[in-house]
């Protein structure tokens, strides 16, 4: 599977880094993991449109990862051509009420053509669209989940966390861990540091870090990364 980071950003509004987003493609799904400001716009500078997303995963309900949820159903309704495949729309703790929120804001994102089916998904495992979604909980907000999608290979997403057990069991010896570091050196409680985030990695063993979700700390941190990690920026691909 192809992994595609649409986004490396945070809730700072950022030139170089747009809220964190990213689209997994397999040769039956196309995964997108959280929809904050502009990703239905990042989607189309990576050549996919909304109707093309079967799944979409919410890690947790912060603006900075589903503002531009409400832009997708709309552009299904309206866009170019009215979507008809099937949508899931996956997510933690009390993701139906989040999204008939929603809907009670913004009627006009109800599904016209299509089906949709909404999800809550925790501490579970789910084949769908031929992949396995396995998520548990973080520890970030109540409703704040990380997600394994597994097909041959594997990946894994953090969403936003600070230290987590849960984290360490669901990324054991994942192929391609992208977790949140949203800190080179300081501490802040419901995200990561590298020393903390170091300690995790030593127990799960992934073959592959993508760090992402990264405050302007990171612009002038002067140290060095080391294999397994790697720095996320917006735009970067690759296989899994
Ligand atoms: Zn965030
Ligand atoms: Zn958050």
């Amino acid at each position: 599977m192809k992994l595609l980071v649409l986004g490396t950003g945070t809730a700072i509004p950022s030139i170089e880094r747009g809220s964190s987003a990213y689209l997994v493609v397999t040769r039956g799904a196309k995964v997108l993991v959280d929809v904050g400001p502009a990703v239905v716009r990042r989607l189309l500078e990576k050549g996919y449109e909304v109707n093309d997303v079967d799944v979409i995963i919410l890690t947790h309900f912060h603006v900075d990862h589903t503002a531009d949820l409400s832009t997708f159903f709309f552009a299904c309704n309206y866009g170019r051509v009215p979507r008809t495949k099937p949508l899931t729309l996956i997510g933690g703790k009390g993701l139906t009420r989040f999204y008939r929120g929603l809907r009670a804001v913004y009627p006009w994102i109800a599904p016209k053509t299509y089906d949709l089916t909404v999800l809550r998904l925790v501490n579970d495992s789910r084949k769908v669209a031929g992949l396995t979604v396995t998520t548990v909980p973080v520890k970030h907000n109540p409703e704040s989940i990380a997600v394994r999608l597994e097909e041959k290979s594997s990946v894994t997403f953090s969403g936003d966390t600070d230290v987590s057990p849960n984290l360490v069991r669901l990324a054991d010896k994942t192929d391609t861990l992208v977790v949140e570091c949203a800190f080179p050196e300081r501490k802040v409680k419901g995200h990561l540091n590298l020393a903390a985030l170091d300690r995790m990695v030593q127990k799960a063993q992934p073959r592959r870090v993508i760090l992402t979700h990264l405050y302007p700390d990171w612009d002038d941190w002067p140290g060095v990364l080391h294999a397994p990690y790697l720095l996320g920026e917006d735009g970067m691909e690759m296989e899994v």
